[in-house]
């Protein structure tokens, strides 16, 4: 599954081939995805429309077009391939977009759980609306987050994966992050310290940055084409890791499962 910094890592890719381009094609071959594709508003708003930027809110792309955004999210499976021609390439193409001469990209996504949506003007769109702070975003200080969590009977775990706190920390950089900062993922969030926060947000950009490191420059680098759709494998420390010597005080990592969910954590280095 895309996690943010694959979804940074496109944004990085896309920007040559889009920013400042004028959109001048495009086709689509479904009518929706995990959401209907607003088709006529997406010819109307992006269609020979110069994209002035784009930006992203946890994982969701935002190309900025002069009066509304195209909304991109690549749900479980999606991808973007560039290509050079305008006829779908592969299985589960569902639209194609046209920047620049011979710049095809192709928007995949087998599963369907992604989505393209188009803001309006104001900004306002119901899947964004209610998202939390970016990791990367200057709002995400600890004095914010001791301020969000005050009430917050949550475990930090769930709290740091609640969108509508804190957007686009999926389940591994949830744990990963926790284990460096030496919190245990139970915790109650609103009893972590300001230190604490300061910390585990330290460490959060941290293995992000690591992992969009690892990604490619060019879209061509994303989307290497021995099959890996340009999802990173990042070097984990705790994530999948049961019964592996902590890479700190090698006693044996833990595994809880809470919701169908897996957790990992040392019980020494992150103590209750
Ligand atoms: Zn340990």
């Amino acid at each position: 599954m895309p996690e943010l910094p694959e979804v940074e890592t496109l944004r990085r890719a896309l920007l040559p081939l889009v920013k400042n381009n004028i959109c001048r094609e495009i086709k689509f071959f479904r009518k929706d995805l995990r959401f209907p594709i607003p088709q006529d508003l997406l010819n109307k708003g992006l269609l020979n429309k110069k994209v002035s930027d784009i930006t992203r809110k946890g994982k969701y792309l935002l190309l900025h077009a002069p009066k509304g955004s195209m909304l991109l999210h690549l749900g479980m499976s999606g991808r973007v391939a560039l290509q050079t021609t305008i006829e779908p390439q592969e299985k589960h193409t569902h639209a194609i977009f046209r920047f620049s001469q011979k710049s095809y990209l192709h928007f995949i996504d087998p599963r369907r759980f992604g989505s393209i949506s188009w803001v309006p003007e104001s900004g306002k769109h119901p899947l964004i609306d209610k998202l939390g702070c970016d990791p990367f975003s200057p709002e995400m200080t600890a004095k914010a987050m001791k301020i969000l969590a005050r009430k917050s009977r949550a475990p930090m775990k769930s709290f740091i994966m609640n969108a509508q706190k804190i957007t686009g920390v999926g389940n591994i950089y949830a744990c990963e992050s926790l284990y460096h900062a030496g919190i245990r993922p139970q915790r109650q969030a609103r009893k972590v310290t300001l230190a604490e926060w300061g910390k585990w947000i330290e460490c959060l950009v941290d293995v992000l940055t690591n992992s969009i490191a690892k990604g490619g420059t060019t879209l061509r680098d994303f989307f290497d084409p021995n099959g890996s759709q340009g999802y990173f494998s990042v070097s984990l420390a705790v994530y999948g890791k049961e019964g592996q010597p902590c890479p700190k005080c090698t006693k044996p990592i833990l595994r809880l499962v809470h919701s169908g969910r897996s957790t990992f954590f040392c019980k020494l280095c992150q103590p209750a």
